[in-house]
């Protein structure tokens, strides 16, 4: 029998750490990760980025809803552990849930420090540590223009720089006289300051808050000297405390964080900490580095091979800020017993120091040119002698002359700071495996994996191994680091080779890893589909969750049940059925979705072949990358303006279309006149009715990322909007990427290149033909379930004591 194994808090360290465990023995737990956040876990990281927006939320997820799918790992996402019971080995949640372990790892991270000063409760103050807090960021900046941070520390500096990109004034308030007190001596800092000032941040330095104020929400912050400034938005980044409560409240040894010892054992058997929840040796870690060091080793403990122990680490530091290039690492400031050697060239604003105790390189900080930054780390960690150091180091950039660094790093040195990834490992990788890109090296060995630092000098190194050839993959988008081909060559390769399986189509066209990887199995097993309707079995565990199980799984791990309602019209038999069901299965909540469905939410995962019985209607699809809605307006039969019969055409589309697999979602809309009441502006499709005909407009998007569609064509009859459709449709299956939506795809291939493949009538009959023959392929998932036990056993092996739907 399996062991089990507990991780509570879903945050960098702790996953990491079940990589490893992963790494280790794939199969010797069964392991259950509980956090309080609603998301998978993410790159906690690069917030900064995304606030700075150079990347977006969406892009920094580490490891997917799939990944945990994949992996037999039980996730509940937006629960909290609130008791562990340690005699009994188990643990409570805020919702009620009670789980055993046999080995149980606290990784809670930390919590924000707020300053406990009057109004620090007033809307509009945050902190910077989750999603949630730099969603708000971002949603305050739309509206107010004023935004004041509290803190000159790292973060405080890329909250500031991200509010800047945002369109906000920003005044960057410090307690001390300069900037990044805690990684820089006030040499660096005062250059730093200056570089910031440039970039249009406003410092108020020696400021200590006294209260922030507000009518109803925060308007300024009051300083002990009695000043003030104006403020609409006040961001608190003056330090993290670790979040220990959930184990002092368990009667686990505390003291600022978790006490652990060099295997990350805590004084309770069976219970380990790591990350920044954990204190060692009486430090506690605010980088990753460092923790994911502590993970290496707690995954060995726990798997039962005790080896090495963990020491420490020396920290090293960097702003993820762009334009300004800072460094320091380990003991940077002078003092007693200590000697410096420096460079400090005013005009280029380039300062170099490192610092040295008894012969030996202890600390450093770089600013302005940070190039040699990993080797001043790996001196301080090796503890090398001063003599180790070439003075050719500290050489301005500019002197020309110089070797390229990764060509003079030694095989042992790191490349990677955060995820501690040597050159020697990264060429190992490069050489074993053929990888040719950042993207590849990254999936291989995680280097860059974390705050992207080092993203450059990885790519210096694929050049240096690579040369010439790496510019040409390096353009090249793959489908994922598993292959060297794109997608077209992908397709193109299935169609010539016949291939028939997931597999098959791996193995022929030799993928790196066996098994693939959650990015290309799903796109595979579309293609495939796409390829080969009918003919083609869809692969039920290459497969997203969602599509699998046909119910969309929610942050609380229960699932959404949404029945198709053609062109957003119901009866009231239907509405009958809808209600004995939610109150047969004690379904929490019915809700109208944005797409004119209903929907029933938080339904048990072996409820749902039950439900589906008793519902007796199709999918909607709510979870596919398929159709899933055409919204309609009430139209010609029932409102003033309407001149065209919207519902009737919006049901005609539903019903010809339904089931269809496409690369991502696809919404349509249709309304009866320009008023557009079912927003058919920002769908996949839109269809809007004219005087004698209808507009038909392609390419939008209400999301995230919004996108007014195109306008394709105007035609005359309905018969003509399915044929125009139909062929988009089609054309869009054939030639999009896996997940990418068609408000992407328009823009990708041109509307002009798409008008030009429908107006062609050869060219539309033959892909509406190929069209027809996908959508004669099609069943509906939900019936096929409950008329087959064999699957609902494989599906929902966990149906526990309730009996599979009698097949009739
Ligand atoms: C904006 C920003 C920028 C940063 N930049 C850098 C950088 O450049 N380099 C660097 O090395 N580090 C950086 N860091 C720090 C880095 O993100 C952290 O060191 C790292 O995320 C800590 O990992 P962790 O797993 O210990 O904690 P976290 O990632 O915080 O994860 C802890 C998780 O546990 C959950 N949790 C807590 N209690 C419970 C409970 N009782 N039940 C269930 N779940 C619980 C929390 O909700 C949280 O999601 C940055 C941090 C921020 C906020
Ligand atoms: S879109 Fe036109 S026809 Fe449809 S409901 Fe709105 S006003 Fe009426």
């Amino acid at each position: 029998m399996k062991r089990k194994l507990v991780l509570v808090g879903n945050g960098m360290a702790g996953v990491r750490c079940i990589e490893e465990i992963l790494k280790l023995n794939r199969e010797a737990f069964e392991i259950t990760i509980f956090g309080s956040e609603p998301h998978p876990n993410y790159n906690r990281i690069l917030l900064s980025k995304v606030l700075q927006g150079d990347t977006s939320i969406d892009e920094i997820t580490l490891n997917s809803w799939e990944w945990y799918e994949q992996n037999g790992i039980r996730l509940f996402a937006g629960e909290t552990v609130t008791d562990i019971d340690h005699e009994e080995q188990l643990v409570r949640t805020d919702r009620g849930r009670v789980v055993e372990y046999d080995e149980l790892i606290l990784a809670t991270g930390s919590n924000p420090f707020i300053l406990p000063v009057p109004g620090a409760d007033l809307p509009g103050v945050t902190a910077f540590r989750d999603i949630q807090d730099c969603e708000r960021m971002i949603e305050y900046a739309k509206t107010y223009k004023k935004a004041a941070v509290i803190g000159g520390g790292l973060l405080g500096l890329e909250a500031a720089r991200g509010l800047l990109n945002l369109g906000m004034d920003v005044d960057v308030i410090h307690i001390f006289d300069y900037l990044m007190e805690r990684q820089l001596d006030p040499t660096a800092s005062k250059l730093l300051q200056r570089e910031l000032e440039k970039q249009g941040m406003n410092f108020l330095l020696r400021k200590e808050t006294a209260e922030l104020f507000g009518n109803g929400r925060v308007e300024g912050v009051r300083f002990k000297d009695g000043t003030s400034i104006a403020a609409d938005l006040v961001v608190m980044a003056v330090g993290i405390r670790p979040n220990v409560d959930l184990a002092r409240r368990s009667g686990i040894a505390v003291n600022r964080g978790i006490i652990v010892n060099d295997y990350l054992e805590t004084n309770v058997p069976h219970i380990y900490a790591v990350g920044e929840c954990a204190e060692h040796r009486g430090v506690v870690y605010g980088l990753v580095a460092p923790l994911y060091e502590q993970g290496k080793v707690l995954a060995q403990v726990i798997c039962g091979r005790k080896g090495k122990s963990y020491e420490g680490s020396v920290v090293s530091t960097q702003l993820k800020v762009s334009g300004v290039d800072v460094f320091s690492a380990g003991e940077f400031m002078d003092g007693e017993g200590t000697e410096s050697i420096k460079l400090y060239d005013e005009a280029r604003s380039v300062y170099k120091k490192v610092v040295v105790r008894e012969g030996k390189i202890v600390g450093a900080v770089l600013f302005g040119d940070t190039s040699e930054g990993r080797k001043l780390l790996d001196m301080i960690q090796r503890g090398d002698s001063l003599e180790a150091l070439s003075l050719s180091l500290l050489a301005p950039a500019s002197s020309g002359g110089k070797e390229s660094l990764v060509a003079t790093m030694a095989d042992t040195d790191v490349v990677c700071g955060c995820n501690g990834v040597t050159k020697g490992a990264i060429c190992q990788a490069i050489a074993e495996h053929g990888l040719k890109t950042v993207a590849e090296v990254r999936d291989y060995t995680n280097a860059s994996r974390s705050c992207g630092g080092c993203k450059g000098l990885v790519a210096e190194l694929l050049e240096h191994m690579l040369g010439e050839e790496v510019n040409r993959y390096t353009v090249k988008e793959t489908i994922c680091g598993c292959t060297n081909l794109s997608r077209e060559e992908v397709i193109a390769a299935i169609k010539e080779k016949r291939l028939m399986t997931v597999k098959e189509v791996m193995s022929v066209l030799g993928w790196k890893k066996e098994e693939g990887c959650s990015k290309c199995r799903p796109a595979l097993n579309y293609y495939l589909g796409m390829l080969y309707p009918g003919e083609y079995d869809e692969e039920v565990e290459s497969l997203f969750v969602n599509e699998r199980l046909h119910a969309n799984i929610q942050a609380d791990g229960t699932y959404s049940v949404v029945p198709r309602m053609y062109g957003g019209v119901t009866t009231a038999e239907q509405l009958r059925k809808i209600a004995d069901v939610a109150e047969k299965y004690n379904v929490p909540m019915i809700k109208l979705t944005g797409g004119q469905r209903i929907d029933l939410l938080g339904v048990k995962k072996e409820d749902l072949p039950r439900i589906w019985a008793d519902l007796g209607m199709p999918s909607g699809y709510a979870y596919a990358k398929a159709l899933r809605t055409v919204k309609t307006c009430v139209g010609k039969q029932f409102c003033r303006f309407g001149t065209q019969d919207s519902t009737g055409l919006g049901i005609r589309m539903e019903q010809t279309f339904e089931r269809l697999k496409t690369p991502h979602k696809v919404k349509m809309a249709v309304s009866a006149c320009p008023r557009n009441c079912a927003e058919s502006g920002i769908k996949d499709v839109g269809v809007v009715g004219v005087e004698g005909g209808w507009e038909i407009y392609v390419g939008g998007n209400g999301g995230t990322h919004l996108r007014a569609a195109d306008l394709l064509c105007t035609v005359k009859t309905e018969e003509e909007v399915m044929e125009m459709t139909g062929a988009f449709l089609q054309y869009y299956r054939e030639s999009a990427h896996y997940l990418e939506r068609t408000s992407k795809w328009v823009e990708r291939v041109g509307l002009e290149h798409i008008r030009e493949v429908l107006f062609d009538v050869e060219m539309r009959r033959a892909l509406l033909e190929r069209l027809h023959k996908a959508l004669s392929a099609t069943k509906d998932p939900w019936r096929e379930i409950v008329e087959n036990e064999r699957l609902q056993q494989t599906l929902f092996c966990d149906l526990g004591d309730k009996e599979p739907v009698p097949v009739e």
